[in-house]
């Protein structure tokens, strides 16, 4: 054969779990160019050895297909480990070590930004401004959670922002409160947009490193895909613009679709904004083509749209059913609208009745407009209720998981179950279920709320079980609900052709097959030959996009 015939790259002597639609296993893989080019055994790639080929021996370590996170924000998540990063820690006190380091490194800093602490570490999830008015009394400091829907401030930032006792909560959000009605400290959702409107715009160049870092992380962890959940061009953080230049210089090597943020303090009107700026959106490996609504909070804070009261903490029915940020009459409209104009609407649907009202909109817009391939999907998923189930297969709604919340843990078992009660609290996450009812499962990480490795996360969804080095969280080691754990091989689908299928990107990649993209991971070993709960125990050691190798470990 020819050289013009000979790959440019081969995998031999591997286990390769090509996730094609016969879940088939080869051992070798040829590509050239950014393709690939033969899927067998050793000898079947052996003919396409030119001088040039690079051999990857794998020694009999795991190939698998990229893989691809459909809800992630790599872009904040990437400015977080720049700033202040709280998340690998897990005290009062290392948070406090950590803040105050970065404060007296960073001298010249007005703001002190970042964040990344857990709601278990502190009473009722609430940290208190003192804590941070010891530390940092001159500057003010702004400091959301990992899952960014309360944020930690000092009195400096208050005061910056003007929030006393007569401060008003805002309608989508509220001011925790000391007895005597001046704020303690934390704010949670829309209240924190008080404080967060007078922050400085980050540095674009900030942005920039954030992407490119984020996105170092993300490679390093076998991603090669993803879809940010919010792109924007708001003040705070512009990160569409941020693609737009990684994707037309090249910088972006991940293949991205962009959510587009659905602006909830604004109406339909929007949606001209949105077409233009899905019309101006793709470069490079980057297209918004996605809008993202985000129609409710979290459990935790009790911002999740419930359809029965939350519990108060004597088990007692509160009046408190959380809040839907969209009306469900406008939510019907706009997504109708958006479906018809070939927009795929990307939810945050937490708890039961949002999950409802996401499935009703998409009704709405099936009724309006018949079928459409828009793959709306539905992130978090956490509480659904056992009518709504059947209804992602018969609406052609995708259930877009984040796996390795389904466990116990500390915020599930002190923030969560006590106030969702019985039955409520057995509805969470019920992967296996929507499985079982024809359901296209996608899933992802929500980084920077947790982890973006996706080892770590097919860990819980299989096992239902913390990985082990999240001991320090974990009091009760029962399994989480044991009748809704997948198998492995439905967790890597989810993590592979699930997500590209959310992504518009199933006949290009999300499985190993001739003629589609080489985007392609190493993982150190076999998963289907260790025992499940050691699945977490695995390490990505190369990723490959389009052929391209955009990591490598020391052993790879
Ligand atoms: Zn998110």
């Amino acid at each position: 054969m020819g050289s013009s015939g000979a790959a440019d790259l081969v995998f031999v002597n591997g286990a390769v779990y090509t996730v094609d639609a016969a879940r088939t296993w080869a051992q070798a893989v040829a590509v050239r160019g950014d393709r690939i080019v033969a899927v067998g055994s050793d000898d079947d790639v052996a003919a396409l050895r030119g001088t040039s080929t690079e051999v990857v021996d794998l020694r009999g370590r795991m190939l698998l297909p990229g893989f691809q996170d459909a809800h992630v924000h790599p872009v904040s998540g990437g400015i977080d480990m720049l700033q202040c990063d709280l998340h690998d820690l897990g005290t009062k006190q290392e948070y406090l070590d950590a803040i105050a380091a970065y404060a007296s490194s960073n001298p010249d800093e007005e703001w002190i930004l970042g964040g990344g602490w857990s709601q278990d570490v502190f009473p009722r999830g609430c940290p208190p401004k003192e804590d941070l008015d010891a530390i940092v009394p001159d500057r003010a400091v702004y400091l959301p959670n990992r899952d960014g829907h309360s944020v930690w401030v000092n009195a400096k930032a208050l005061e910056l922002a003007g929030i006393d006792a007569s401060t008003p909560d805002p309608e989508d959000g509220r001011i925790e409160r000391l007895p005597d009605g001046s704020p303690q400290g934390t704010l949670h959702e829309g209240a924190a947009s008080i404080v967060s409107r007078i922050i400085p715009p980050l540095d674009q160049e900030m942005v920039y490193q954030g992407l490119l870092k984020g996105q170092a992380y993300l490679h390093s962890l076998g991603l090669t895909g993803w879809q940010d959940a919010i792109v924007d061009r708001s003040l705070v953080l512009d990160n569409y613009d941020t693609y737009l230049r990684a994707g037309g210089n090249g910088d972006l090597t991940g293949r991205v679709v962009g959510a587009l943020w659905w602006d909830r303090s604004k109406g339909l009107e929007q949606i001209d904004d949105l077409v233009h700026l899905r019309e101006g959106g793709a470069a490079g490996r980057f297209r918004a083509t996605s809008v993202k609504i985000m129609q409710d909070g979290v459990c935790e804070n009790f911002t999740a749209a419930v359809l029965e009261p939350y519990l108060d903490e004597h088990g007692e029915r509160t009046d408190n059913r959380g809040i839907s940020f969209v009306d469900p009459s406008v939510l019907d409209e706009a997504v109708t609208r958006l479906d018809a104009l070939g927009f795929q609407v990307h939810y945050h649907a937490l708890a039961e009745r949002a999950v409802r009202e996401a499935l009703d909109a998409i009704a709405a817009a099936r009724r309006t407009n018949g079928w459409s391939d828009g793959r709306h999907h539905l992130a978090h998923i956490q509480v659904v209720h056992p009518d709504d189930i059947p209804r992602f297969r018969e609406l052609g709604a995708v259930a877009n998981a984040q796996p390795l919340w389904a466990a116990h843990e500390a915020q599930m078992d002190e923030l969560t179950i006590p106030f969702l009660g019985e039955p409520r609290w057995t509805w969470q996450y019920p992967f296996a279920s929507l499985q079982r009812h024809g359901a296209q499962l996608a899933m992802g990480s929500d980084w920077s709320v947790s982890t973006p490795d996706p080892l770590e996360e097919m860990h819980v969804a299989v096992n239902r079980q913390m990985p082990a080095d999240y001991a320090y969280r974990v009091d009760n080691r029962d399994v989480f609900l044991p009748d809704e754990r997948l198998d492995l091989a439905s967790a890597i689908h989810g993590f592979t052709m699930g997500s590209a299928y959310v992504n518009h990107a199933d006949h290009e990649n999300g499985s190993i097959e001739v003629g589609k993209l080489a985007d392609l991971a190493v993982i150190d070993r076999n998963l289907f030959a260790h025992p499940p709960d050691e699945i977490s125990s695995a390490r990505c050691q190369a990723t490959y996009v389009g052929g391209e190798r955009v990591y490598a470990d020391a052993d790879a």
